[in-house]
């Protein structure tokens, strides 16, 4: 009892220790040393460290041995009882040192007056030796085994000191590298400029080692945009947490009228938003509310502006503590609740500082920031807002949701984005491809001004010609579908002609959930859905989650191979429950609207044969509860597993359509993650085995008297689009976007054209044959260009 309790207290002084980070790594382990010795009631207390390098046992810090020695004492793996601890591993424990036949005498430590030793293994978190540590003592006695336990309990303690030294040694390497990269930057791209004023007339050579900076990121929101960057901060860390006030009341007063002023701005922009957003993502608003209303919360700010300090800094410091603590817990949900903290800590702080209204931008101006909230989106004014570049954030985020609402070209989860750019910076920015240019120079810059000017002149042709339906120039139709995940998606869709969807991903809107929808959210969303797109026909995609797209409230194991794991079907078919819901939505919807329903990643007859079992018993169950529905809704699958390949013939009995997936198709087909970068040479949609697929697929569906379509992103490669129609494919379903250019392609060619090209290609047996050969026909039929500006 006494020795838990001895025990309990030691390891409370080494965290405490440990907690206080210090940088000096030398002064805290003496802390560290003095503490044990303290709390072993032993004379010596030292700790050696195994510096690999030199493959020596170093004395790094001691109480009781001469401190001279520190830093100087070395020994090999082999030598001395130091030694022998990090040989065997385990403690070792001698009552009469000296008389050991592995003691080694050092005479500038001093140690010859200490007689017994104790010395255990310290390891780090995966049980490599990291070095040492004894206890020694005057009189000649035996250590206990609670005392060995104790020791070895602080040695674990010591790792973790160690471990965490290391790990904010490492940030602040990481920081400084980062930092150096940010300056070769700048003068890079100041040389560059000088460079450029002297238009060629210069006689010297551009200068060496100049880099053009392109950004790589995540198309968010279609179009170009050229402007000067406007860089904006996490502005909550501008606050000075230390700043006290001397009038508590008058801060109390200031925070509280910041308060109301951010209560009813939030209340404005709900309304605001409403006609933009779908009823999921307009919860954001009253989730930034509730915060506001929370007692606790602001009660805690409230509480340190009494204590004295400023209405800014009392916020700053609970806002941090809070996201501090949601943001060590390992759990996305409450990561997002720590983003919503700080974004609600924005909105009151700008209101603090009275810096409600932002003058407009004087000229076009793309927004760089790390991650944009939406009050900070909402704040800005968009008059000559060209662009949006983020570095974090994915395509879903509401940020970017927003921009596609406003359509502002926007680039999200840009690499190296804030360390490239700083404030006044010329950028491109293209929304198409996901990238930003960082001061370009001319050449670049005039390229993009004649890409941006096509593209503008092509969306205009699109308008003239109206939404005449796509054929081929002697006639032969191909239905132009859009894939569409949220509602913000739709005017896009609408915008560039698409006649109906073909993947509807209905997983993307219960990302934006806090928890599964219900029947009646999903009726109403999908419902909201679908009267925006008319009578055109819409193709459900039940959901397909898991591997990279988890809803926050959902807990699922950490995987392996998630994308060979429990996601999609597999997850619908185990949690049942759920998916009756969403098939029971998707009937409702279906009574009113041309709705088909289609299942992901069917692997097997079994899945297909359950998954129309359970939609057979939502429609049994709507029928007996009399709610209106679709008794008769037209049921396919994805083909995007190789083993539904092979089975497409006795798949096709089965089903009413095929929608062949490449994106998944390929990564399967080829064994290359189609999210690993490493392996992007590799997923390649033009190689023979994924062209054969498809053709297979194709004839099978066509022999049976079955549709089919291809919903990957292979629909959207112009370069693929000729031999895609010539294999027979009738349906199309593409991002919105490009839908004008794969369009303008089939309309430029006969049908026989675009058999020829497939005939040919599928004769071929490598990837570089067949592009070689597609650029070749392009060329030819006078198409490259079009191919060439989005690619
Ligand atoms: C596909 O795999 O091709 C597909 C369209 O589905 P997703 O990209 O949503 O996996
Ligand atoms: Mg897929």
């Amino acid at each position: 009892m006494s020795a838990n309790k001895d025990r309990l207290a030691l390891i409370e002084h080494l965290s405490s220790i440990g907690g206080e980070h210090s940088d000096d790594l030398r002064e805290t382990l003496d802390r560290v040393a003095l503490a044990i010795a303290t709390g072993m009631e032993a004379e010596v207390c030292s700790l050696y460290l195994f510096d690999p390098q030199r493959e020596r046992i170093v004395l790094r810090a001691t109480v009781g041995l001469d401190r001279e020695s520190v830093g100087k004492v070395s020994m090999r793996l082999s030598e001395g009882l130091v030694g022998l601890v990090l040989e065997k591993d385990e403690p070792v424990c001698v009552p009469d040192a000296i008389s050991h036949p592995r003691y080694k005498y050092f005479p500038e430590t001093g140690e010859e007056r200490f007689h017994t030793f104790l010395g255990v293994p310290v390891h780090d978190g995966r049980k490599k030796p990291l070095g040492v540590l004894v206890a020694q003592t005057l009189e000649r006695r035996k250590f206990s085994k609670n005392e060995i336990l104790l020791l070895n309990t602080a040695a674990n303690q010591v790792a973790q000191i160690l471990s965490h030294f290391r790990l904010r040694q490492s940030l602040a390497t990481k920081e400084q590298e980062r930092l150096e990269y940010k300056r070769r930057m700048i003068e890079a791209n100041r040389q560059l400029k000088d460079y450029e004023k002297v238009g060629g007339k210069t006689r010297h050579a551009p200068p060496a080692k100049i880099r053009r900076p392109r950004l790589a990121g995540l198309s968010a929101s279609p179009g170009f945009a050229q402007g000067s960057a406007h860089v904006v901060g996490t502005f909550l860390s501008s606050v000075d947490r230390h700043q006290k006030s001397r009038d508590p009341k008058a801060e109390a007063k200031r925070f509280e009228e910041a308060l109301a002023r951010s209560l009813a701005e939030l209340a404005t922009l709900r309304v605001r938003m409403e006609p933009l957003m779908p009823e999921s993502d307009l919860k954001i608003f009253d989730g930034h509310r509730m915060i506001l209303e929370d007692e606790e919360f602001i009660g805690r700010i409230r509480e340190t502006i009494a204590n004295g300090y400023t209405a800014e800094s009392a916020l700053f410091r609970v806002i941090e503590e809070l996201s501090a603590s949601m943001l060590a817990v390992a759990d996305n949900y409450l990561r997002e609740r720590a983003t919503d903290f700080r974004d609600v800590g924005h909105r009151v702080l700008r209101h603090l500082r009275q810096e409600e209204k932002r003058a407009p931008f004087s000229k076009p101006t793309i927004i760089v920031a790390e991650e944009l909230t939406l009050s900070q989106l909402t704040m800005v004014s968009h008059d000559k807002l060209a662009g949006i570049a983020l570095q974090s954030g994915g395509v879903t985020s509401h940020a970017a949701i927003l921009a596609r609402a406003f359509e502002i070209p926007t680039v999200v989860g840009v690499e190296h984005l804030m360390e490239s750019v700083v404030e006044g910076d010329q950028l491109v920015l293209d929304g198409n491809a996901g990238v930003v240019y960082v001061n370009p120079g001319s050449e670049i810059e005039r390229d993009y001004v004649s890409l941006s000017r096509r593209y503008e002149a092509f969306k205009r042709e699109l308008i003239e010609e109206g939404n005449a339906p796509t054929a081929t120039r002697d006639g032969h139709r191909v239905m132009m579908l859009a894939n569409i995940a949220l509602l913000a998606d739709i005017h896009l869709a609408l915008r560039y002609g698409a006649e109906g969807v073909g993947l509807l991903r209905s997983e993307f809107s219960f990302l934006t959930y806090e928890d599964f929808p219900d029947e009646t959210q999903q009726l109403a969303l999908y419902s909201k859905m679908l009267e925006a797109l008319g009578k055109r026909p819409v193709t459900i995609r039940t959901l397909d989650i898991g591997a990279d797209k988890y809803p926050p409230y959902m807990r699922v194991p950490r995987e392996d191979n998630p994308f060979l794991g429990w996601r999609s079907i597999r997850i619908s078919l185990e949690m049942s429950g759920l998916f009756k819901v969403q098939l029971r939505a998707i009937l409702r919807a279906a009574a009113k609207h041309d709705v088909r329903i289609m299942f992901p990643m069917i692997s097997s007859l079994e899945e297909l044969r359950r998954a129309k079992e359970l939609l057979a018993e939502s429609q049994a169950e709507l029928f007996k509860e009399g709610l209106e529905h679709n008794p008769n809704i037209e049921v396919g699958i994805m083909v995007e597993v190789p083993s539904a390949v092979w089975l497409a013939p006795r798949l096709a009995r089965e089903v009413d359509f095929f929608s062949v997936g490449t994106n998944d198709l390929i990564q399967y087909l080829l064994a290359a993650d189609r999210n690993n970068p490493k392996v992007a040479h590799l997923y390649e949609a033009l190689h023979p085995a994924v062209i054969s697929a498809i053709a297979e697929v194709v004839n099978v569906a066509r022999a049976a008297d079955k549709e089919v379509c291809l919903c990957g992103e292979m629909a959207s490669d112009p370069l693929a689009t000729l031999l895609l129609v010539g294999m027979g494919l009738d349906e199309l379903s593409l991002s919105p976007l490009f839908i004008p250019v794969v369009r303008k392609v089939i309309r430029e060619v006969d049908y026989q054209t675009a058999r020829l090209i497939a005939r040919e290609t599928l004769q071929m047996a490598s990837v570089q044959e067949i592009k070689g050969y597609l650029v070749e026909r392009y060329r030819d039929l006078g198409l490259i260009n079009l191919v060439e500006m989005y690619r």
